[in-house]
C-alpha cells in the first residue's frame, strides 16, 4: 500500500466547524458579514485584549491591501518591505501603484534586517523619497527584531504594517505578535495556524479604523438609501460561512499552537545528533515561535534540493524557503538594500512539514528520511 501524503502544513479540526456553518445555514445568513463574522471578531479581539480592534476580511492579502489604504499610500509612494517573505505581503503596494522598496534579512531572525532597514530609510529620504509604510514579516511564526525595527521606524515616523499572517499565537517580550504595528495583519488561509478556508483580519489600534476598514470592504456605501459612494470600495470582508469554521477553529488554536511548538521539539531532537545542518530555533526567550513551519539550512543547495526529493521520495511534502521578493521576475526591477542574507536563506533552507494534525506515524515517517538522508551524505 502507498503511504499517504504528508503535507507540509494542515490545520486540525475542531469538530465543532459543522455546527457554526450550520448555523449560518439554518439563519439565512449566507453572505458577507452576519452573526458569525461578528462573533470571530470578538473572539478574536479578546484573544489580542483590549487595545486591538479586528476587522474580519476574506484573505491577509486583502487585510494588507486595506492597510495600506488606511495609511494614505498612493500612486508612486514607496513602501518599504522584507524581501525575505510571501508574494502577498508585497502585491498590495503594486495593488496600489506605489513602489516596493525591498530589504534584506539578518541572520537571528531571519526577518528584515534593521541595519540595512536604516541605511534604506536614509537613502530613500536622500533622494526625496521617504517611505510611506515598512512591512514587516514574523516569518515562519519567529518575531523580528521588534525592539529595534520599531525603534527605527519611530525615529523617522514612519508607520509599520506587521505581516502576522505566519505568526498567530507567536510572541515577543510575552507581547502578541500582530498587535506593535499600526496595523497588525492575520491570514486563516488552509495551510495557517488557524483556517477559515480562506480569511484574514486586519488589527487596528482604534475602533475609527476598524470601522473604516470593513466600510471599504464591503464597497464603501455612504449613508444612503440608494447606492452612494465617494470613495472606491473593495469586496473583502470575511462570509458569514468562512467566520463559522473560524469559530470552530478558535476552539483549537492553543491545541493547533501547541501540536506546532511540539513539532519544533520533535525535530530539534534529531538535529541536536546531527552535523553538517544548522536546525532554525530562536535566538533567546524574549522571540517566541509559534513554530508554524520547521526550518533547516544545509550546507549547499545540492543538499537542499536532494533532502527534498528523499522526502519526495516517501511521498512527504517538503519546501524550499520563500524565494525572496527582489529575485522574483515581477520585482526584480525595484530597490533592494541588503547582504545577501535572503539570497543564501533561499538557496540552502527547507520548509519541513509541521502540520498542527501530524501524527506519530508520521513522524516516524519523518524522522526516518532525515536520518537516512544524514548518514549518506
Ligand atoms: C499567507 C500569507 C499572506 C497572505 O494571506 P492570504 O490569507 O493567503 O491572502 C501574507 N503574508 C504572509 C507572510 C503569508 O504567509
Amino acid at each position: 500500500m502507498e503511504n499517504k501524503r504528508i503535507y507540509l502544513s494542515l490545520s486540525q479540526e475542531s469538530g465543532y466547524e459543522q455546527e457554526y456553518i450550520d448555523r449560518a445555514l439554518k439563519s439565512n445568513w449566507i453572505t458577507s458579514g452576519g452573526p458569525n463574522v461578528d462573533e470571530f471578531e470578538n473572539e478574536l479581539q479578546n484573544y489580542f485584549g483590549n487595545e486591538n480592534f479586528v476587522a474580519a476580511l476574506n484573505s491577509g492579502t486583502a487585510a494588507i491591501h486595506l492597510a495600506l489604504i488606511l495609511l494614505g499610500v498612493k500612486a508612486d509612494d514607496e513602501v518599504i518591505c522584507q524581501s525575505m517573505t510571501f508574494s502577498a505581503s508585497a502585491n498590495p503596494i503594486l495593488y496600489q501603484n506605489a513602489h516596493p522598496v525591498f530589504v534584506d534579512s539578518e541572520i537571528e531572525t531571519w526577518n528584515i534586517c534593521p541595519k540595512n532597514l536604516g541605511i534604506a530609510i536614509k537613502d530613500r529620504i536622500s533622494k526625496g523619497k521617504k517611505p510611506k509604510a515598512i512591512i514587516a514579516v514574523h516569518l515562519y511564526g519567529m518575531p523580528y527584531q521588534v525592539d529595534q525595527v520599531h525603534t527605527i521606524a519611530d525615529k523617522y515616523g514612519i508607520p509599520i504594517i506587521e505581516d502576522s499572517a505566519e505568526a498567530l499565537g507567536s510572541n515577543f517580550k510575552g507581547k502578541q505578535c500582530g498587535s506593535f504595528g499600526a496595523y497588525g495583519v492575520l491570514s486563516f488561509n488552509g495551510n495557517k495556524i488557524i483556517t477559515t478556508s480562506s480569511g484574514g483580519a486586519l488589527i487596528s489600534k482604534s475602533k475609527e479604523t476598524k470601522d473604516k476598514a470593513v466600510f471599504f470592504a464591503t464597497q464603501s456605501k455612504d449613508k444612503a438609501a440608494h447606492y452612494q459612494h465617494s470613495e472606491i470600495g473593495y469586496n473583502y470582508r470575511m462570509s458569514n460561512i468562512c467566520a463559522g469554521i473560524g469559530l470552530g477553529q478558535m476552539k483549537v488554536l492553543n491545541d493547533n499552537i501547541y501540536s506546532r511548538r511540539n513539532n519544533h521539539l520533535f525535530y530539534k531532537d534529531i538535529f541536536k545528533e546531527i552535523k553538517n545542518v544548522e536546525f532554525f530555533d530562536n535566538q533567546n526567550k524574549d522571540f517566541v515561535s509559534n513554530y508554524w513551519l520547521n526550518t533547516i539550512l544545509l550546507k549547499t543547495k545540492n543538499q537542499r534540493e536532494s533532502l527534498r526529493l528523499a522526502f519526495e521520495e516517501a511521498n512527504i511534502e517538503s519546501r524550499p524557503l520563500w524565494k525572496p521578493m527582489h529575485l522574483q521576475p515581477v520585482f526584480e526591477k525595484y530597490p533592494y538594500y541588503g547582504n545577501k542574507v535572503a539570497e543564501e536563506l533561499f538557496e540552502k533552507g527547507l520548509c519541513l512539514p509541521s502540520g498542527s494534525n501530524l501524527t506519530a506515524d508520521d513522524k516516524s515517517r519523518i524522522k526516518e528520511v532525515i536520518v537516512n538522508f544524514f548518514k549518506r551524505i
